[in-house]
């Protein structure tokens, strides 16, 4: 139809193990194999099935030390790069600290999990986003000096900012600690499309000096609310539909997903401790894949495109 824009969408997986989980709802120790390896060798050939059906190229967003410790989970992964998929850097032991590290250790953090990359995709890595959404000034230098292109870290949701607050104050209540950080709260002004950014202006547009591209995640124009794998897994049909035609609406559709998006929770084996405090992971698979298959369907129906996030230069098209 003349005028009317072809949605495009570009899929994301952060590629968070169980022990990340484990830490931000402070439940200690990660859990033992096989439930430490879940995301890697169970959840991600989901992703793959799912992505095939629909000629989905995705970026996957890796943790560095996980290529170390999970000798299967990385040759997953050397297998999906060959086949045109993106990896990129998610840091190397997703610190939900990140943004408080000292320069060499948050540096180090960057180049462990950018080394370990490269390795397994047989190319570097362009694109970086934080654990926990939380970026600033000296990560983008960092990322800067060696030469990234975009960063896809902001999330300018205040409702999920609230939400996220609001949990971390309930369990400071009751004693237990979480490992997330809330982030900067100018994040939640910044825009919602891609957009130019610099050391110095991480949340506003800026074209004073050497920048890349800032791409955020998804939120609906309005109330902003997020939308990202676990808000469609939980939203209620009519809800749901309204969230993707708002995302489809924008230049692009950045949706973020997780690996254990995908986790089966009874049959995989997920610790009940932690099915107990993610209200997703109640959720059968058999839902979980027919949100992604109805949403993929969808923005091919309408003539869309699947764009890795490497391949986004700019806001438009
Ligand atoms: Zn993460």
């Amino acid at each position: 139809m003349a005028g009317i824009r072809e949605p495009r969408l570009a899929v994301s997986v952060d590629l968070d193990g169980l022990g990340c989980y484990y830490a931000i709802h402070g439940l200690g120790e990660p859990p033992p194999a096989p439930a430490r390896h879940l995301v890697l060798r169970t959840c991600l050939p989901r992703f793959l099935d799912l992505f095939a059906r629909h000629g989905v190229q995705a970026t996957f967003f890796v943790v560095g030390a996980d290529l170390h410790a999970d000798p299967e989970g990385r040759a997953i992964l050397a297998d999906l790069a060959r086949s045109g998929h993106e990896l990129a850097n998610h840091t190397h032991t997703h610190p939900y600290h990140f943004t408080r590290l000292p320069r060499a250790e948050m540096a180090g953090e960057i180049d462990r999990a950018h080394a370990a990359i490269a390795d397994v995709a047989g190319r570097a890595p362009t694109g970086f986003r934080a654990p926990g959404y939380a970026i600033n000034r000296q990560a983008f230098e960092l990322l800067l000096e060696r030469g990234y292109a975009y960063d896809s870290s902001v999330f300018p949701s205040p409702p999920y900012y609230a939400a996220k607050a609001l949990v971390m104050g309930a369990m400071r209540l009751v004693g237990r600690r979480s490992a997330s950080v809330l982030d900067d709260p100018r994040a939640l002004l910044a825009p919602r499309v891609a957009y130019p950014a610099t050391a110095g202006s991480p949340y506003r547009p800026s074209t004073g000096g050497p920048g890349l591209l800032e791409i955020p995640i998804a939120v609906t124009p309005g109330l902003r609310l997020h939308v990202i794998g676990t808000s469609l897994i939980l939203a209620p049909g009519w809800l749901r539909r309204h969230m993707i035609s708002a995302a489809l609406a924008s230049p692009l559709f950045n949706l973020e997903l997780h690996g254990i998006d995908l986790a089966d929770a009874q049959a995989d084996g997920v610790p009940s401790a932690l099915v107990a405090r993610q209200p997703d992971l109640r959720r059968p698979l058999v839902h979980k894949l027919r949100v992604f298959d109805e949403l993929f369907t969808a923005v091919r129906g309408q003539g869309g495109r699947f764009v890795c996030l490497s391949a986004v230069q700019t806001a438009g098209r």
